[in-house]
């Protein structure tokens, strides 16, 4: 745990950071070198929205925009991935100091369950070599109902809220 630690120090990643900007002729401001930190001490999946609340709650003070925009650099630059990738529920976690995995996503809730698996990974190599393609990372997502959703409403049961909008819009025209 701590060798990993140790390969992906924040002065490491703040200067990958740093060169990344540099290199795609983006200005490193210290909102963004603040919006790093903070990011560096969340855990596990998070929103935009908690890197914002500690950005404040530390007293800085940036924009809820500068927030948004500059997560997704962090995803190209590689010190993030992104989990969820619907506009407005976008998740994140470190994309270091931990094993590959993948997720599963309720919908109903929002849960988000992670598992690690051989045999996606051995498929995943498998597909690319025989379409001779050079992997880097992929994404490999369940999308469904975790189980107390399905509990508590079976799938056929009800209807997502987005589409009882989309319907009652529907009647309405
Ligand atoms: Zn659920
Ligand atoms: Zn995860």
């Amino acid at each position: 745990m701590d060798e990993l630690h140790n390969l992906h120090r924040p002065e490491d990643l703040r200067q990958a950071f740093r060169k990344y900007l540099k290199r795609h002729g983006i200005k490193h401001t210290v909102a963004r070198r603040k919006i790093l930190d903070a990011v560096l001490e969340l855990h596990g999946h998070f929103e935009a929205e908690q890197a914002l609340n500690l950005l404040h709650e530390h007293g800085h003070n940036v924009g809820k925009a500068t927030v948004y925009r500059t997560l997704p650099l962090l995803v190209d630059c590689g010190i993030l991935k992104q989990v969820r990738f619907e506009v407005k529920q976008a998740h994140y976690e470190h994309a270091f100091g931990e094993g590959p995995h993948d997720h599963m996503i309720c919908r109903r809730c929002g849960r988000i369950t992670e598992f690690a698996s051989e045999d996606v990974l051995e498929l995943c190599a498998r597909i690319a070599r025989r379409h001779h393609f050079h992997v880097t990372g992929h994404r490999f997502q369940f999308f469904g109902l975790c189980w107390e959703c399905s509990i508590r409403c079976p799938v056929a049961a009800l209807p997502l809220p987005s589409e009882t909008e989309a319907s009652h819009r529907h009647t309405r025209e």
